[in-house]
C-alpha cells in the first residue's frame, strides 16, 4: 500500500541579489547583472499543497561495532518481524551485509508500521526497501563520481609524510607515492634536502565537492639530482601498473625498505653505532628508528622460514625468497606470521618494537644472497631486472605517455622558478 506517495520537488534559490537595495556599492553593477544573468529560467509546476503531506522524515540509526539487524531494529522501536519480513527480499539477501558506519534508516507510515528501510552503504550507494504488504521491495541506487586531476609539488625537509601533508596531499595520495616508488626508493633512508617530487593524481568529485582522493596518474621523484619517474599504465589486458618512461616495471622484486616509511617522521637515520654493543663491530644489516607499531612488510614475495624469539634478536621473522634470497627482520615488538607460512610483497609480518638486544624501537633487517650477508642498501644493483613491458605494449604504452609527460615537464618548470624566487636568484621585477 503506497499511500499517496508524493515527489516532492523543491528548489531553494540562496543568495538571490536583492533588487530593492538602495545601497549602493562601488563596483557591484557588474556582478548584480552577470548574478541576474547567470539565474536559471525557473518553471514551476503548481500542485495543490494541501493534496501534499509532506513526507515523515527517516529516522537514521548508525550500524555499530558488533551489531546485527534484531539490535538496529529494536533501536528504532521496530520488531523481530519487521527484521524477518525485510531480511528475506531477494531471496534472503535483504540486509545481509551491513558493517560499522553505514546508516540504516526507517520510515514510518500512517499507523506507524515499518514502511521503508533504507541502507545507506556511502554516498554513492544506498538500497530502499519498500514495504508491499507482507513483503518488502528492494531498489538500489548507485551514483558515479566525477573524476578529475590535480597535480602538487612537493619539496622534501625532512620526510615524505610532511612534505605531502605540507602540499596539502591525503595520507591515501602520500601512501600512494610510497607504493608506487617503493622498490626504487628508500623513502626512510634515501631522501636529502632539495630532493622534490612531482606529482598528477586522480580526485572523485560528487556534486561539485570533493569526495575522495584517487590513483596517481604520473609522478617523477629527484633524489640528489637523479630523476626517477612513473606513469599509471592500464595494458591491453586491462591489468594497471606504473611504469617508467621506458616502460620497465617500478614493481620490483623487493622493496628498498620494508616498512611503513610515511609513519617515520625524519628521514635522516643514519647508521650509529650498535645501541647496545657501542662499538663499531660489523653491523650487518641497516638500522631503521621508527616509532614502536610501525608496520613492517615482507620486502619480496616468499615463505617465512623462522618465526621467533631469541634473547638477542627478540622477536623475529626470516623469509626465504626463491632459491638465493633471504631477509631477517629483528627485534619486532609483534610477530604477525606464522613459520612455513606463504608472504607476498608488501604484507604485514610485523611490527617494529625494541625486544631482544635494541635500545629503542627500530628494525634491524638483513639481506642475505645464498646465505651470506650484504649490504641491504646495495644489493639492489645486483638483483634480478624487474621486468618491462612487452614489445607488443610499447607503441601502445609510448601513446599514453604524451599528456603526463607534458604535465610533469610544466611542474618540474613551475618547482624551478619557484625555487628560483625563493632563493631570490630570479632577478624578477
Ligand atoms: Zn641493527
Amino acid at each position: 500500500m503506497l499511500a499517496a506517495t508524493v515527489v516532492g520537488l523543491f528548489l531553494v534559490i540562496m543568495a538571490i541579489p536583492d533588487s530593492d537595495t538602495s545601497v549602493e556599492k562601488a563596483g557591484s553593477s557588474l556582478a548584480d547583472s552577470v548574478a541576474e544573468a547567470a539565474l536559471p529560467a525557473l518553471h514551476f509546476v503548481v500542485v495543490d499543497a494541501k493534496a501534499i503531506p509532506l513526507p515523515p522524515p527517516w529516522h537514521e540509526e548508525t550500524v555499530r561495532e558488533g551489531d546485527n539487524l534484531s539490535l538496529i531494529f529494536s533501536r528504532a522501536g521496530f520488531s523481530e518481524r519487521d527484521v524477518y519480513e525485510v531480511s528475506r527480499t531477494d531471496g534472503g539477501r535483504g540486509l545481509r551485509k551491513i558493517y560499522p558506519g553505514q546508516t540504516i534508516a526507517f520510515m514510518t507510515g500512517e499507523n506507524g508500521e515499518l514502511d521503508k528501510v533504507k541502507h545507506i552503504e556511502s554516498k554513492l550507494k544506498w538500497t530502499v526497501f519498500t514495504r508491499e504488504g507482507n513483503n518488502f521491495i528492494s531498489s538500489v541506487t548507485k551514483r558515479s563520481t566525477e573524476l578529475r586531476q590535480e597535480s602538487a609539488i612537493l619539496r622534501i625537509q625532512s620526510s615524505l609524510f610532511l612534505a605531502g601533508e605540507r602540499a596539502g596531499l591525503s595520507n591515501r595520495v602520500i601512501m600512494g607515492l610510497a607504493d608506487v616508488f617503493g622498490g626504487v626508493i628508500d623513502f626512510a633512508l634515501d631522501p636529502r634536502v632539495g630532493d622534490t617530487i612531482e606529482l598528477v593524481y586522480e580526485t572523485q568529485w560528487l556534486d561539485g565537492e570533493k569526495y575522495a582522493d584517487g590513483a596517481i596518474v604520473a609522478a617523477a621523484f629527484t633524489n640528489r639530482g637523479t630523476t626517477f619517474d612513473a606513469f599509471r599504465y592500464t595494458d591491453s589486458q586491462g591489468d594497471m601498473s606504473y611504469y617508467n618512461s621506458e616502460g620497465v616495471s617500478m614493481r620490483k622484486a623487493f622493496l628498498k625498505a620494508p616498512l611503513d616509511f610515511t609513519r617515520v617522521s625524519s628521514n635522516f637515520n643514519p647508521n650509529r653505532l650498535h645501541p647496545i654493543y657501542k662499538t663499531k663491530r660489523p653491523h650487518r644489516g641497516t638500522d631503521y628508528a621508527a616509532p614502536r607499531g610501525t608496520p613492517v612488510y615482507a620486502a619480496g614475495d616468499g615463505r617465512v622460514v623462522e618465526a621467533g624469539y631469541t634473547r638477542a634478536n627478540g622477536n623475529y621473522v626470516f623469509i626465504q625468497h626463491g632459491e638465493s634470497y633471504k631477509t631477517h627482520y629483528l627485534h619486532l615488538h609483534k610477530r604477525r606470521v606464522k613459520q612455513g607460512q606463504r608472504v607476498t610483497q608488501g604484507e604485514i609480518i610485523g611490527t617494529v618494537g625494541s625486544t631482544g638486544a635494541a635500545t629503542g624501537p627500530h628494525l634491524h633487517y638483513e639481506f642475505l644472497v645464498r646465505g651470506v650477508h650484504q649490504n641491504p642498501r646495495r644489493v639492489h644493483k645486483s638483483l634480478p631486472k624487474a621486468k618491462s613491458l612487452p614489445a607488443s605494449e610499447m607503441a601502445r604504452f609510448k601513446s599514453t605517455l604524451q599528456t603526463p609527460l607534458q604535465q610533469l615537464a610544466a611542474l618540474h618548470q613551475d618547482n624551478r622558478l619557484a625555487m628560483g624566487q625563493a632563493t631570490g636568484s630570479s632577478g624578477g621585477e
